[in-house]
Order: C-alpha cells, then sequence, then structure tokens
C-alpha cells in the first residue's frame, strides 16, 4: 500500500512550538525502523539541530531498585518547581520484547507524568543497544528543540548501558546504596570511573548513618583512582530521593560539574568528542545492517564452515565483507 509521506516540516514547527503531541509523534518517528521513516527523521533532525544542544543533559544510572524513579521524580518536580521544564529519557536494552519498559515508565513517576513542565518518555524497544541508543540520542535533539532545557537520561545498571548513557550527557550521576561489608562490591569499577558524580540514595530513616559511612568509603575509593579530567574529582554525597534530604546538593554537584565542563572550555569538546565517537558507532551499525542484506545468502554457509574447522573465522570475515563490493584496502 501506498505509504503517506511524513510532513517533516509540521513536525519542526510543532515540536518548536511546544506540542506535546507533535513531539510524541516526533519521539515515534525516530525510534522507527521503518526505512523512509528513518529518511524522514533524518531530515527532521537536520532542521532541528540548529535549535537544539541547550540542555543540562545528566545521565542517571544505578541497579534496579536503588531508587532511580523515586529519585527522578522527586529531582524533577523540584527542578519544574524552579521552572525548569524537564524531559526523561529511558535507556533500557531489556525492553525489547515488550513497549513496557521497566525504566522511564510513567506509572513509577506519577507526579512527573501529570506535570506540564515534564516530559516522561519509556524506553524505545528498538531491539539492540544500538537501537535503543541511536533512539535517545535523537530524542535529546527534540527534547531540546522543544524547549526541554534539563534532559535527565535513565538507565539501569546493567551491561553496556552505562557506557552508553555516559556517552551521549555532560555529567553522568551514579546512585547506589549503602551496603555492609565492601562498600566496592556491588558496584563495578569501571561503572565508578564513569561518574562524575556519585550519590549515596535512601539516607534517611535508620539508613541514614550506613549511608554516610558508605559515602566516605566510596569517596576514599574514587581517591585511589586515575580522575577522567584533572580538574574534577567527582564527589560522593548522601541523599534520599524519598524524604527530598540531600537532594540539593545533588544538583548542585550536578551544576559545579557543568560549570567545570564550561569554564575550561571541555564541555564544548566533550560534545564533540560525542558525536565523532556517535558517527563512528553508526558507521558499525549501518555497515552490520548492509551486511546482514548483502550476505544473506550465504550467511549460513559460512557460519556452518567457520563451526566446522573448514574456513579460519578471518578468511570468513572477508568473505562474508567482499558480498558488500566494496574495494580491497590497500
Ligand atoms: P528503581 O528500581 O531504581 O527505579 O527504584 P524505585 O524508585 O522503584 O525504588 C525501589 C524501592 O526503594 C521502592 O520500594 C521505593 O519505595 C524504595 N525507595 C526509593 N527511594 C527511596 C529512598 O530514598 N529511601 C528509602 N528508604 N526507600 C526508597
Amino acid at each position: 500500500a501506498e505509504r503517506p509521506p511524513v510532513d517533516v516540516a509540521a513536525l519542526a514547527a510543532g515540536v518548536r512550538d511546544g506540542s506535546r503531541s507533535v513531539l510524541a509523534r516526533a519521539i515515534t518517528l525516530v525510534e522507527s525502523n521503518r526505512p523512509d521513516h528513518r529518511a524522514a527523521a533524518q531530515e527532521l533532525l537536520l532542521e532541528l539541530l540548529p535549535h537544539s544542544g541547550g540542555a543540562v543533559r545528566v545521565g542517571i544510572s544505578g541497579v534496579p531498585g536503588v531508587g532511580k524513579s523515586t529519585f527522578i521524580e522527586s529531582l524533577g518536580t523540584r527542578l519544574t518547581g524552579d521552572g525548569h521544564r524537564v524531559a526523561v529519557l529511558a535507556v533500557d536494552p531489556s525492553s525489547t520484547r515488550t513497549r513496557g519498559s521497566i525504566l522511564g515508565d510513567k506509572t513509577r513517576m506519577a507526579k512527573l507524568a501529570v506535570d506540564d513542565s515534564a516530559f516522561v518518555r519509556p524506553s524505545p524497544s528498538a531491539g539492540t543497544l544500538g537501537g535503543v541508543a541511536r533512539a535517545t540520542r535523537e530524542t535529546i535533539v527534540l527534547m531540546e528543540a522543544a524547549g526541554y532545557d534539563v534532559v535527565l537520561v535513565e538507565t539501569v545498571g546493567v551491561g553496556q548501558s552505562e557506557v552508553t548513557v555516559a556517552g551521549m550527557v555532560d555529567t553522568f550521576l551514579l546512585l547506589t546504596i549503602a551496603r555492609t561489608g565492601d562498600q566496592l562490591q556491588g558496584i563495578k569499577k569501571g561503572i565508578l570511573e564513569l561518574a562524575d558524580v556519585v550519590a549515596v540514595n535512601k539516607a534517611d530513616g535508620s539508613h541514614e548513618r550506613d549511608a554516610r559511612v558508605a559515602a566516605r568509603e566510596l569517596a576514599g575509593a574514587l581517591r585511589m583512582m586515575t580522575p577522567a579530567h584533572d580538574t574534577w574529582r567527582p564527589p560522593v554525597l548522601a541523599c534520599s530521593g524519598q524524604t527530598g534530604a540531600g537532594m540539593d546538593e545533588v544538583w548542585a554537584a550536578v551544576q559545579d560539574h557543568r560549570s567545570t565542563l564550561e569554564a575550561d572550555g571541555s564541555l564544548g569538546r566533550r560534545r564533540a568528542d560525542q558525536q565523532v565517537e556517535w558517527m563512528w558507532a553508526m558507521v558499525r551499525d549501518q555497515l552490520m545492517d548492509r551486511l546482514q542484506t548483502s550476505a544473506k545468502d550465504t550467511l549460513g554457509e559460512v557460519e556452518a564452515e567457520v563451526r566446522s574447522g573448514d574456513l579460519t573465522a578471518t578468511l570468513a570475515a572477508t568473505r562474508l565483507l567482499d558480498t558488500l563490493g566494496l574495494p580491497d584496502p590497500p
């Protein structure tokens, strides 16, 4: 059947006007994998790109149960109360099966979901982490063009998703909770290295003391690590998304981090580097997509030969890549 063309100009105008329904449709467009949608989405993004970049982009990560949605609800409503417009996005590669993602779920952030100054969008179910990451990055552009000045990108502390989110935000905030014994045990070192700000959450009631002890221990551990920037030492704070205690301090630390990046020009560099890294990720993605098509008829056979040992993995790779019809490397 004939597909109705996407009216890119109308979408762009609606997004810039701040229409929630048009913004929602534009996000659905960038999340789509249909080739005609992909083309229209790129046109839309090109048009909106000059109006993007204005938000404070913050990644918020932590294992399930650490209190991310409670924290974001609390932080988000504070920020909208202060006159900000807040967008909440999620990167959840586990949300592939259903539309119902465990992150960015509106039922988890009941107040923000009905806040006129907030826009909560669940994780796209784009299949791979690469697909989810692409849609999320492109959605950030839409959100900024729509006038949201704070973008919170939530991700669950599993696998590669934190690295992916750290690569699309200005400040990466790691939420953790106090644990007995070795405080570092539950936190992968690689994740700690990504953090610009660390917050020990649930510092309330009988947990408060433990949280403060944990924060001090973590701060000690962080001092042993080589900092990612010579001008910034990730602070470790204690807070409670539930009572709101310490939330202002956490936000102040996020703003401090950003001011530090701005002051020495590294915010611009960080964003530019992220774009270039992103471009290479897209090259890899698109190459794989094309390969899946071009090598469609030989894939099974070549894989079988590698399995049986009749073909080396290297030769097999060359044979698959040859189906792309590219000139040989020199
Ligand atoms: P998420 O899975 O990281 O999004 O965590 P949730 O926000 O859904 O919270 C998980 C559980 O921890 C829920 O039972 C919350 O009520 C509880 N919780 C969340 N934040 C706090 C907090 O600041 N203090 C305390 N004591 N409990 C909290």
